[in-house]
């Protein structure tokens, strides 16, 4: 079936005991044993929960894995990933991830005596480099944020598997409906449902995805090991939001096209990050790798007081951290999400005191943009 049938039907077939077309939230911790030894599939809520089953068979076909594990964050999802690896095991990563992984990694994991490399992994031969004897595992976010590079997936991947080293990838900012990992040869898919799965700004969440069994048998042993599980209520949220996942990143994806080429023709923008425009340096890969460009993007306005005043000036889009809800939000990565990253390697990344990022969201884009267009009048030119 196609990818809207699967999201709406997927694990979700009609409630045996009632007939309810909707997964039920099974607010429960414990479930009823008949005698000893016997029960329906379900003994205690953090091991498994029917509502939260739903949605972990239902992501799982979405990101074409086998087997897909929801945790209460994103970051929950991460540091499962990391349960595969032991002390004396490295790590080669992305040098633009998540601020939140980087965290974990560096000052979390190393203590545990991970080894991290950070590497331009745009670059495939700088992965090859990187590989050592103790490599368990590559790491990678693409687009990444806020500059929106790409990683060639499947080259990353086969330099990976030819020295059997396991391939993760952060598909957060593209979602499952516009980039398919393990399609193209990665072994694990980590997401924040908190952004595009669940889309409506209303819940933190996360998920792993895998094709092999025994790989997903060692991280659902983590999950329920360690307990950081997704709520009932909110596997629920983000069960009804992946039903509109298809719809909404469609619209996502005009509304990110529109903006981004209406910015980079403005006379007030320097530059666009946007893979969608045929002036990304990596436009032909994304085009290649992904089926949609979706909604983020960043811009640069020249300055910190430009995008003081931009920011201040916006009305429409909210100033706010997080990204991937229907409505559409901005932040200055500089200050917000990047503010630990050292001022020097933000500069190395392209992330400058001027830079804006737009969660492009699915209001009318003529309102999205003469939002911007209001807000860039302010600026002195
Ligand atoms: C938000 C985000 C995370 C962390 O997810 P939480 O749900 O906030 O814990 C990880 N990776 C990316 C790319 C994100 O945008």
């Amino acid at each position: 079936m196609g990818f809207s049938t699967d999201a709406i039907h997927i694990g979700q077939e009609a409630d045996p005991a009632t007939g309810a077309i909707i997964v039920p939230i099974y607010q429960t911790s414990t479930y009823v044993q008949t005698e000893l030894g016997k029960n329906k599939g379900y003994e205690y809520s953090r091991t498994g929960n029917p509502t939260r089953a739903a949605l972990e068979r239902n992501i799982a076909a979405l990101e074409g894995g086998t087997r897909g594990l929801a945790f209460a964050s994103g970051m929950a999802a991460v540091h499962a990933v990391m349960s595969l690896l032991k002390a004396g095991d490295h790590v080669i990563a992305g040098r633009n991830l998540y601020g939140g992984t980087f965290r974990l990694f560096e000052l979390v994991l190393k203590d545990y005596g991970l080894n991290f490399t950070y590497t331009d992994t745009r670059r495939a031969d700088e992965v090859e480099r990187a590989l050592g004897s103790r490599t368990r595992l590559v790491f990678i976010e693409t687009p990444t944020n806020p500059v929106m590079e790409i990683t060639d997936i499947a080259a990353v991947a086969e330099i990976a598997h030819a020295r059997g080293v396991l391939v993760a990838v952060d598909n957060t900012f593209s979602s499952p409906y516009f980039q398919r990992p393990i399609e193209l040869g990665a072994d694990i898919v980590v997401h924040s449902t908190t952004k595009y799965l669940n889309g409506h700004s209303d819940g933190v969440g996360g998920a792993v995805i895998l094709k092999d069994p025994e790989l997903a048998r060692r991280i659902q042993f983590f999950q329920n090991a360690a307990g950081a599980v997704l709520s009932p209520f909110d596997s629920w949220l983000v069960l009804r939001g992946v039903k509109t996942l298809a719809v909404r990143m469609r619209q996502h994806d005009l509304n990110g096209r529109a903006v981004a080429q209406h910015l980079a023709s403005h006379p007030k923008v320097k530059g666009v990050h946007y893979p969608g425009l045929p002036s990304h340096p990596q436009h032909e890969l994304a085009r290649r790798q992904m089926s949609g460009f979706g909604g983020m993007l960043s811009f640069e306005t020249g300055s910190l007081e430009n995008a003081r005043i931009l920011l201040k000036s916006v009305q429409l889009c909210s100033l706010a951290e997080s990204l991937g809800g229907v409505e559409s939000l901005i932040s200055h990565p500089a200050s917000m999400t990047h503010a630990s990253v050292p001022a020097e390697e933000r500069r190395r990344l392209g992330i400058t005191d001027g830079l804006v990022r737009v969660s492009t969201g699915v209001e009318d884009v003529e309102d999205i943009i003469a939002d911007l267009d209001r807000a860039l009048d302010r600026i002195p030119a």
